[in-house]
């Protein structure tokens, strides 16, 4: 056996980075916005996430939910202790940051396509970069459709960026599961409301990323509306701890997530996600 494992990424310490702002978006889900306090580290693509360390704590993987030169945003849910200490940082605090790491999404498969960006709940987050790298580049894709599905009104996040995408020239529909008495909008899944874009199969590209269970009823939809599975890309989500390909955490068949993923086309995902996990 060899070691480090073939294709494992050098690990690295972590740079310090200050949190510059905090944005709460619900109940238990803050962007945090993160400048290098020395040298930034090397440019993120959309998709590709970071470990982040809380001093004390521990670090977590997570995705970067905006790109701004050497800044980085993070839109953190309270889960456990690390999650839950990063999510309530304030301005001034200093961070370990370590990345880029893994596979992002695929902007140069879905070139010239019309696309169907698919969030459920933090899904949006790694989805976000996407969002505003294609609409900052209309001229490289057809048709952009953005659907949105939350668990309640009070669970969506960035919904004032929602009118900008829309002015940009995207369709975005956006649903929740429980209503409250406020709620005008649509209810129920996704898939509901996928239909309604009125994408053509024929020339679409769809990047998927939500809860495992909302990625695979979307993903089997929109096979079965002639979307090839190819065209199909999702983020994984498994443990990691190392995020270089070390450690075998987040091992799912033959890949390593941090380092093969987290962003895989379904036709690989598929076979792999139907074998039951010990
Ligand atoms: C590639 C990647 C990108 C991610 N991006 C984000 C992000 O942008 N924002 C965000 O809030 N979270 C993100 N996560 C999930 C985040 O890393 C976990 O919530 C976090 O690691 C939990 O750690 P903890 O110490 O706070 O809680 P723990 O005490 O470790 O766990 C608390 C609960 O969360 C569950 N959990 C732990 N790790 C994961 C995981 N990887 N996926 C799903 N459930 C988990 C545990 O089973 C437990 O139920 C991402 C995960 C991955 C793998």
């Amino acid at each position: 056996m060899t070691f480090p494992p073939p294709g494992a990424v050098p690990a690295r310490p972590p740079s310090p980075y200050r949190v510059v702002m905090r944005k709460e978006e619900t109940a238990d889900t803050s962007t945090i916005v993160l400048d290098p306090v020395r040298s930034a580290l090397p440019p993120f693509d959309p998709g590709q996430f970071a470990m982040v360390h809380g001093f004390g704590v521990g670090d977590v993987p997570l995705s970067v939910s905006r790109l701004e030169g050497d800044r980085l945003s993070h839109t953190v849910r309270s889960a456990g202790a690390v999650s839950a200490r990063l999510e309530t940082l304030t301005a001034g605090t200093v961070v370990g940051v370590r990345g880029p790491y893994g596979a992002g999404w695929d902007l140069s498969a879905a070139a010239g396509r019309d696309l169907l960006i698919v969030a459920g709940g933090l899904g949006l987050a790694p989805l976000r970069p996407v969002i505003g790298a294609v609409l900052a580049a209309p001229e490289g894709f057809g048709r952009v459709n953005v659907v949105i599905g939350a668990r309640s009104p009070g669970d969506l996040f960035y919904g004032e960026e929602f009118e900008t995408w829309r002015t940009a020239g995207a369709t975005v529909l956006v649903t929740v599961d429980r209503p409250d008495e406020t709620w005008r909008g649509d209810v129920g899944v996704v898939t509901g409301l996928v239909g309604r874009t009125g994408f053509d199969p024929g020339r679409a590209a769809a990047f998927v990323c939500g809860p495992e269970v909302m990625m695979r009823a979307t993903a089997r939809d929109l096979l079965r509306r002639g979307l090839p599975p190819q065209r199909i890309q999702l983020s994984l989500e498994r443990t990691m701890q190392c995020g270089t390909g070390h450690c075998g955490h987040c091992q799912l068949g033959p890949l390593l997530l941090c380092r093969d993923g987290p962003v895989v086309p379904w036709n690989v995902a598929e076979p792999l996600l139907a074998v039951r996990e010990l």
